[in-house]
C-alpha cells in the first residue's frame, strides 16, 4: 500500500498504484571523480518570470526535470563527511539520496528523505538551505551549492504521483493514547511517529482546517496547499484522529484533556504577532501579518470567524520587518493588486533574518526596500484610516545581545510614506493564554514552554513540548526535529512509566 497525492504541475497518478516494494536497501557507492564533478555546471529548475507570477498565485519554482534533476545531482561529490547531512537539522543522507537520484532511481531516492523527514516536499521548499544544508555543501565552495533543497522537493512530490510514498510499517497497538496539541509542523513530526509506534493519536487544532503554519502561515507562491492536504491524508491513513476547531482551555477542558489521554504534546507554536509599539498601530488599515495573510490566501471557509470579511483593495503598501514572513507579505499584497509596495527595515540587508533568496524574488516583483528605517507614528486621515507610516532613518550602532548591529536613530531624519495599508511583521510571540489554562506549567519570560532538551518533557508529568511554543518562532524543519525527539522520548514514557 503506498500514500499518494496529486502535487503541482506533473501528471495526475494511475489509479492503480503499481505495487513497489517499500523502502530498499541504499546500494553500496563507488568513489567517484570529485575534481571532474566540480566542473559540472550547475542547474536550477524552471521560473515563472516576474512579471507572470504577480499575476498568479503558484509557486515560483516549477519542480526539476527529471532529467535535468538527475544532472545536478551528480553535482553532488559524495563527501565521506557529508557537512550538508550533520547541517540538515533531521539529518537527511544527502549522498546517498542523490547517488540513488543520479542512477535515476527516484522512488529510492524519496525514500532516503522520508526516512528522516516527514515533511520533505516541504522542507526542500521552505528551508533557509543557505543556513543549513547548502550552506555547508563543500560543491558551494567552488561554485553555486547543488540545489538539495528544489531536489528533495523533486524527488518527493516525483515519488507522489508514481505510486505514491510507501506507506511505513506501523507497530502492533500499545492501547496508549496521546494528544498533539496544535498540527503544524512540531505536531506532525509527534503525530506520524508516534503512530507508527502503535500508539493512538489525536491531533487538535485551533483553526478549522489542520497544518498550522504550512497552510495558514506560508502563501501559495512558496508552498502549495494540496501537499499539505496530502500530509493529513497520510496521518489519517495511520489513524491520527484530526479534530479541528478545537481551542483547548475553551472548546475543550485541558483537565479533561489530560484525563483523557495518557500523554500529551504541546505544538501550539507562537502565533501571536509582536507589535510596533507606536501611536495609532490600531488605525484602520493597518494589519499583524497573519491575519493579514491568511486573509489574502485562504478562503473565508478556512478561516476562524473574525478573518472571514475579505480586505479591501489596496494601493500603497507599507510592510515592516526583515524576515521570511515579512517577504511573504510584501509579495501578497503584490499580488493583491497594490501598485507601490515597500518595506522597510531598521537595519541593512546584511543583517535580515529571512532567506536571500526570497529577497530577490520580492526585488524581481517589484517591492522596494528602505533598510535602516524604522516607524515611528501611524498616520491617520479621513474616517481615522491610515494616510501614511512616519519614518526615521537609522545607522548601526554596536552589537546587541542578538550579534547584531544595534540601530540607532538619526536625529532629524523623519520622513513619511504615504500608504493606505500597513502590514507589521516583526515577529512572533508564544500566546500567553496558557499562563491561564494551566498556571503551573513552567514557561520562562517570554511565555515559552520551558522542557527538558534531550526529552522535551514540561515540568508536568506526561506532558512534553516542542517547536515554536517552546523555542519561539523558529524554522518548519526545526519545529519538525522537535516533534520527532519528543515522540521517541513519549514513546519511551509510555513504555516504562518512567518519568
Ligand atoms: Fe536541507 Fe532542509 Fe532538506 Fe535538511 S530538510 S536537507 S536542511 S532542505
Amino acid at each position: 500500500m503506498r500514500w499518494t497525492g496529486v502535487p503541482i504541475s506533473m501528471p495526475a497518478q494511475p489509479d492503480e498504484p503499481p505495487d513497489k516494494p517499500d523502502r530498499p536497501a541504499k546500494p553500496q557507492r563507488p568513489p567517484v571523480d570529485r575534481k571532474a564533478r566540480l566542473g559540472i555546471p550547475a542547474k536550477r529548475p524552471q521560473k515563472q518570470p516576474a512579471e507572470e507570477r504577480t499575476g498568479n498565485w503558484e509557486e515560483v519554482f516549477s519542480l526539476f526535470d527529471p532529467e535535468v534533476a538527475k544532472a545536478e545531482a551528480m553535482r553532488c561529490i559524495q563527501c565521506p563527511a557529508a557537512p550538508c547531512q550533520k547541517a540538515c537539522p533531521v539529518h537527511n543522507d544527502i549522498p546517498a539520496a542523490f547517488w540513488l537520484l543520479e542512477q535515476g532511481d527516484f522512488d529510492a531516492a524519496a525514500n532516503v528523505f522520508r526516512e528522516t523527514s516527514e515533511l520533505p516536499e516541504m522542507c526542500g521548499r521552505l528551508c533557509p538551505q543557505e543556513r543549513l544544508c547548502e550552506g555547508h555543501c563543500v560543491v558551494g565552495k567552488h561554485a553555486l551549492p547543488v540545489a538539495i533543497g528544489k531536489l528533495e522537493t523533486f524527488t518527493t512530490e516525483w515519488q507522489r504521483v508514481h505510486g505514491g510514498a510507501p506507506s511505513p510499517e506501523v507497530a502492533p497497538s500499545t492501547g496508549k493514547r496521546v494528544a498533539v496539541v496544535g498540527s503544524g509542523p512540531a505536531g506532525i513530526g509527534a503525530a506520524e511517529r508516534l503512530a507508527r509506534l502503535g500508539h493512538g493519536v489525536v491531533m487538535f487544532e485551533a483553526w478549522p482546517e489542520p497544518g498550522g503554519v504550512l497552510l495558514y502561515g506560508i502563501p501559495d507562491f512558496k508552498q502549495n496547499k494540496p501537499a499539505v492536504a496530502r500530509k493529513f491524508d497520510d496521518l489519517r491513513y495511520l489513524g491520527v484522529e484530526l479534530r479541528t476547531s478545537v481551542r483547548i482551555g475553551e472548546d475543550l477542558e485541558w483537565t479533561a484533556l489530560r484525563d483523557e489521554f495518557d500523554a500529551v504534546f504541546l505544538g501550539f507554536g507562537a502565533s501571536e504577532g509582536a507589535t510596533l509599539g507606536i501611536p495609532n498601530e490600531d488605525a484602520a488599515g493597518v494589519y499583524s501579518a497573519t491575519p493579514f495573510l491568511v486573509r489574502a490566501n485562504l478562503e473565508p471557509a478556512q478561516l476562524a470567524e473574525q478573518y472571514r470579511h475579505p480586505l479591501p483593495p489596496m494601493r500603497r503598501v507599507v510592510v515592516v520587518g526583515g524576515g521570511d514572513t515579512s517577504m511573504d507579505c510584501v509579495r501578497s499584497a503584490v499580488r493583491l493588486g497594490a501598485q507601490e509596495v515597500t518595506l522597510i527595515y531598521r537595519r541593512t540587508e546584511a543583517e535580515m533574518q529571512g532567506r536571500a533568496e526570497e529577497r530577490h524574488h520580492a526585488a524581481e516583483e517589484g517591492v522596494r526596500f528602505e533598510y535602516l528605517t524604522s516607524p515611528l507614528e501611524v498616520l491617520t486621515g479621513e474616517g481615522a484610516c491610515v494616510r501614511a507610516l512616519r519614518c526615521q532613518r537609522m545607522r548601526l550602532g554596536e552589537p546587541d545581545d542578538t550579534s547584531r548591529a544595534r540601530p540607532q536613530p538619526e536625529p532629524g531624519s523623519e520622513f513619511d510614506i504615504e500608504c493606505d495599508a500597513i502590514v507589521t511583521a516583526v515577529g512572533y510571540n508564544v500566546d500567553d493564554e496558557w499562563g491561564d489554562i494551566e498556571p503551573s506549567l513552567v514557561r520562562d519570560r517570554w511565555d515559552r514552554v520551558v522542557v527538558e532538551p534531550d526529552t522535551m518533557r514540561t515540568n508536568l508529568r506526561s506532558v512534553f513540548a516542542g517547536g515554536d511554543d517552546v523555542n519561539g518562532a523558529d524554522l518548519v524543519v526545526t519545529a519538525l526535529a522537535d516533534g520527532q525527539r519528543a515522540a521517541a522520548a513519549i514513546d519511551e514514557y509510555l513504555r516504562t512509566g518512567d518519568w
